[in-house]
C-alpha cells in the first residue's frame, strides 16, 4: 500500500516506530513461522560477551550478520537464527577476583572454585539487558529467548567432543614451547595480547666474565635478563662475525668479544692479540657461573657451557656474545635444539627463583639485584648498565611478563594448513580484501 513519506521525517521516532511494530506484531517468529516446510538456513550468532558493553564495531559486525539471514528469507528459506552468549575467558575470572579482592590461583582456590564459578556465572550477564535492547535498536534478529551458553553443559560436552575428534585424528599433541606467561595468572598470552602491554621501564641489565675453562681469559655476554643467568648452559657468537682476544689495561683481564663492540665496551686502552671468526671459537668450554644448574645438567647427560654459533647475534648491543638459556627464550630454544644443550629451569610457575639457588621464593625482577651482587662478590660482574627498554606486560593485570618454556597442548594446524587456505580460496568473500588477502594471510 503506497503511503506518502513527510520531508519533515524524525528518522529516531521512525525508528522506534518500527521497531515497536516488529516487537508487538512478533514479526521476527512469524518471518520463520511462515517458512516451515520450506529449505532451511540456518543462522548460528557467533556469540558476544556479556560482561562486557556493546560497542560501535559491533554494529557493524551486527548488521551485517543481519543482512544474510535476512536476505535468504526473501529467497523462501525458513531461517532459524541461534543467538549465543561466550560466557568463557579469563577476563571474566579477573573481573571476579577484583570484585572479591582475590589475587591469584592460590587465592581462589583458598576461596573454592565451586562458589568462585558461581560468582563467575553471574558476573557474564551484567550487560545481558543491554546486549538485547542495542540487538533491537539496530534490527538484528535473533532468537535471544533459547540462546546456546557456552557455561552449558551440552555446549561444553560438545567441545569436548569436537577435542576427542581431533584428538582420533591424532592432530593433538603435547609440546614444549617458550611462550609469553602472565606469572600472576598462570597462563600464556597470545600475540595480540601482549603487544597491548608493552611499557617502558628501567632496568638493570648485566655485562658479565665467564671464565674460560683452559685458559686465564674470560668471554665476555652482555644480558637485559639477569634473573637468566643461573639457568645458562652456552654462549653464542655469530659464526662469520670477527671476535678477538683482547687484554684491556684497565683491569689487566684478558677478554673475547666481538671486535667490532671493543672500543665501546673496553674503551681505547687495550691490546688485541688474536683475531677469530665466531666459528672458530666454537665449543670453547668455559667454567659455569654458579653451582646450581650442575645436578639438572649431569641428570640430563648432555654437555653443556661452551660457545654456540648462529646467525641471529647481532652487533648492535652488548658484546657480540649472546648468553643462552633455552628455557627463557624463542632463539635461545632454537639454539638448544640444535646443539642439543642441556635444559636448565630455574624459575617456577609463579615466577619464581627456585631450588637450589639461594633466591628459591623470590619473583624473578627482584632477583636480579641479589644475583648481580653474587656475580659482583664472585668477581664475574664486569659491569651492570642501567637501560630503558619496552617491556611487555600483562594487560589484564599489570605483571611483567616473562618468556618461559611451558608444556602446553597444542592442535597441530600446519597438517591442515593447504587444506584450509584452499577452500578459503573457494569462499566468495567480499570485499576481497578481507577474504583472499586479509584472512588468507592470516591462515
Ligand atoms: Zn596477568
Amino acid at each position: 500500500m503506497y503511503k506518502k513519506v513527510s520531508t519533515d521525517l524524525n528518522f529516531v521516532e521512525r525508528e522506534k516506530e518500527v521497531e515497536k511494530f516488529w516487537k508487538d506484531n512478533d514479526i521476527f517468529r512469524k518471518s520463520i513461522k511462515s517458512r516451515e516446510g520450506c529449505p532451511t538456513y540456518m543462522f548460528y550468532d557467533g556469540p558476544p560477551t556479556a560482561n562486557g558493553k556493546p560497542h560501535i564495531g559491533h554494529v557493524l559486525t551486527r548488521v551485517i550478520k543481519d543482512m544474510i539471514p535476512r536476505y535468504r528469507t526473501m529467497k523462501g528459506y525458513m531461517v532459524p537464527r541461534k543467538a549465543g552468549w561466550d560466557t568463557h575467558g579469563l577476563p571474566v575470572e579477573i573481573e571476579v577476583e577484583k570484585l572479591l579482592g582475590l589475587d591469584g590461583k592460590e587465592q581462589i582456590e583458598e576461596y573454592g572454585l565451586e562458589p568462585f564459578i558461581e560468582k563467575c556465572k553471574e558476573s557474564v550477564w551484567k550487560y545481558k539487558g543491554m546486549w538485547e535492547d542495542f540487538s533491537g535498536t539496530v534490527g538484528f534478529w535473533a532468537d535471544m529467548d533459547d540462546p546456546y551458553v557456552t557455561y552449558h553443559d551440552d555446549f561444553i560436552e560438545s567441545e569436548w567432543w569436537a577435542l576427542k575428534e581431533i584428538w582420533n585424528k591424532d592432530l593433538l599433541y603435547k609440546g614444549f614451547k617458550i611462550v609469553p606467561y602472565c606469572p600472576r595468572c598462570g597462563t600464556p598470552l597470545s600475540s595480540q595480547e601482549v603487544a597491548q602491554g608493552y611499557k617502558d621501564v628501567k632496568e638493570r641489565s648485566a655485562v658479565v666474565r665467564f671464565k674460560c675453562k683452559d685458559e686465564d681469559a674470560y668471554i665476555l655476554a652482555w644480558t637485559t635478563t639477569p634473573w637468566t643467568l643461573p639457568s645458562n648452559v652456552a654462549l653464542c657468537m655469530h659464526p662469520d662475525y670477527e671476535y678477538v682476544k683482547v687484554k684491556s689495561n684497565k683491569d689487566g683481564i684478558t677478554y673475547y668479544m666481538a671486535q667490532a663492540l671493543v672500543a665501546q665496551v673496553l674503551g681505547d686502552d687495550v691490546e688485541v692479540l688474536e683475531s677469530y671468526r665466531g666459528k672458530d671459537l666454537e665449543h670453547k668450554e668455559y667454567v659455569p657461573l654458579f653451582p646450581y644448574a650442575d645436578d639438572v645438567v649431569a641428570k640430563q647427560g648432555k654437555k653443556g657451557f661452551y660457545v654456540v654459533c648462529d646467525e641471529y647475534v647481532t652487533l648492535t648491543d652488548g658484546t657480540g656474545v649472546v648468553h643462552i638459556a633455552p628455557a627463557f627464550g624463542e632463539d635461545d630454544a632454537n639454539v638448544g635444539r640444535k646443539y642439543d644443550l642441556p635444559f636448565v629451569q630455574l624459575v617456577d610457575g609463579k615466577g619464581e627463583m627456585t631450588e637450589p639457588t639461594p633466591w628459591a621464593g623470590t619473583f624473578v625482577k627482584k632477583a636480579d639485584m641479589p644475583i648481580l651482587q653474587a656475580l659482583e662478590d664472585a668477581g664475574l660482574l664486569f659491569d651492570a648498565p642501567k637501560f630503558e627498554h619496552s617491556y611487555p606486560h600483562c594487560w589484564r593485570c599489570d605483571t611483567p611478563l616473562i618468556y618461559y618454556a611451558r608444556e602446553s597442548w597444542y592442535i597441530k594446524m600446519t597438517a591442515v594448513k593447504d587444506r584450509m587456505i584452499s577452500n578459503n580460496n573457494k569462499i566468495n568473500l567480499i570485499p576481497e580484501s578481507i577474504g583472499k588477502l586479509l584472512f588468507g594471510d592470516w591462515l
